[in-house]
């Protein structure tokens, strides 16, 4: 299947691009080999089963389930085919090669020290520069070209360390180096929806792309009395696009973390609660792509917004949406309650409830940056008591002296352990 940015096919459709995406589901094992449909490609049609097993694949990949193949799904589905080897993979500007071969090869130079960025799947430059990278060590020609002498060098190294362990530790680190400061980083937010789109509304008059608005600029005002450079992807009169644009835009701006609002709605009206998202795959014991300080940011801010608003905790959860799996940072989604749910509107209705879902966006992205140093109780920390905490934290670095950051075993085994908090 070549690259079809604008097909979009859902139940009721037929052709050959049916066809297609039948075939890749029996592949995928998601739809059964005799459902494989008519000989002839133009009378395959996109029927129940073929929704059913879309859905199933999406839940599988942490895709948004709604049996329609879009963009998205067909670049994963499309994708999901390829092992590593069975292909050439190379960085290609004008369309990112994208499938579980990249996965794979990303993960291989991960585990080997190259660092590719997050391990998404998609072929782009930091890959690339890894792959490189990667060629020069081993003594091939440094092409950028994942060819079979690149595949045999491969091979012909033992597995220095194997899972996703080498990328969390990575990541880690550099969390680490990078200090323990807020002022000086950039934070995208995203308030979702914007323009003609509105999002959900729900009781109280309340109505999702407002809202999120009005949070994004309570949480704006707390970080920049911090230091931090706030970029917005929207304001009221623009509108921020797709995700995918928004994902671009945030990776534009080289920001070290994202932040995406958005409030829940379901049909019934019982439903209630907070959620945070963060990039993986819902099964992501499987590989090691995960975003670990997406996880990790995704754990704290749940937690502080339920401590300071008494909404529901309905949990933190991987999911390879565009703007998670499409951002080159750790990328996090915050639903804070369901307009839908009488009670959740009501408290959101209330201007305090919104300042303090912005304080808890604040104390968690601090503590982030605090990493393993921090044994605070959630929800109980004031700013001013985290100032504190970090200022005695510093204190007590400069006088324990400890060496440069990763040199010798010291620093190695200090690393691991920061690793382990995390899980
Ligand atoms: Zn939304």
């Amino acid at each position: 299947m070549t690259p079809q940015h604008s097909v979009v096919l859902r139940r009721g459709d037929s052709g050959a691009a049916v066809a297609a995406v039948r075939e890749r589901l029996v592949l995928s094992g998601d739809l059964p080999a005799a459902d494989l449909g008519p000989a002839r490609d133009d009378h395959a049609v996109f029927d129940h089963e073929v929704e059913e097993a879309v859905k199933s694949f999406q839940q599988r990949r942490g895709l948004i389930v709604d049996g329609i193949v879009g963009r998205s799904t067909y670049a994963v589905l499309d994708g999901s085919r390829w092992g590593l080897g069975d292909r050439v993979l190379r960085y290609v500007p004008e369309y990112f090669i994208e499938g579980d071969d990249v996965v794979a090869l990303q993960g291989r130079l991960a585990e080997l020290g190259f660092t590719p960025g997050k391990v998404d799947g998609i072929h782009g430059p930091n890959t690339d520069s890894a792959l490189r990278a990667f060629q020069a060590a081993v003594g091939l020609t440094p092409d950028g070209t994942a060819g079979p002498e690149t595949m045999r060098a491969f091979a012909g190294l033992r597995r220095s360390v194997s899972g996703g362990s080498a990328n969390a530790l990575r990541e880690r680190e550099h969390l680490r180096r990078s200090g323990y400061s807020l002022s000086g980083r950039t934070i995208v937010l995203d308030p979702g929806h914007g323009g003609t789109d509105a999002g959900a509304d729900g009781h109280h008059g309340l109505v999702e792309s407002s809202l999120a608005l009005d949070l994004a600029r309570r949480v704006e005002g707390r970080l920049s009395a911090h230091g931090v450079s706030v970029v917005f992807t929207r304001t009221e009169a623009t509108d921020g696009g797709t995700d995918e644009e928004r994902a671009a835009f945030a990776n534009s701006c080289d920001a070290d973390l994202v932040l995406s609002l958005h409030t829940d709605h379901s049909d019934s009206g019982l439903a209630h609660g907070a959620a945070t998202y963060f990039y993986g795959h819902p099964d992501h014991a499987r590989r090691g792509d995960w975003s670990v300080i997406g996880e990790s940011f995704a754990d704290l801010l749940l937690r502080e917004v339920v401590a300071r608003t008494g909404l529901t905790d309905c949990r933190s959860h991987a999911r390879t949406w565009p703007l998670l799996r499409r951002t080159r940072m750790p990328a996090v989604r915050l639903d804070f309650g369901y307009l839908s749910h009488d009670g959740d509107a009501a408290a959101l209705a209330d201007a305090h409830t919104l300042d303090r879902v912005a304080e808890a966006v604040v104390v968690a992205l601090q503590r982030v940056y605090l990493g393993e140093a921090d044994t605070s109780r959630t929800g109980v920390l004031r700013l001013d008591d985290l100032r504190r905490h970090l200022e005695t934290m510093r204190a007590q670095q400069v006088a324990g002296g400890h060496g440069a950051p990763g040199s010798g075993a010291a620093g190695r085994d200090r690393t691991q352990r920061a690793d382990r908090t995390v899980g």
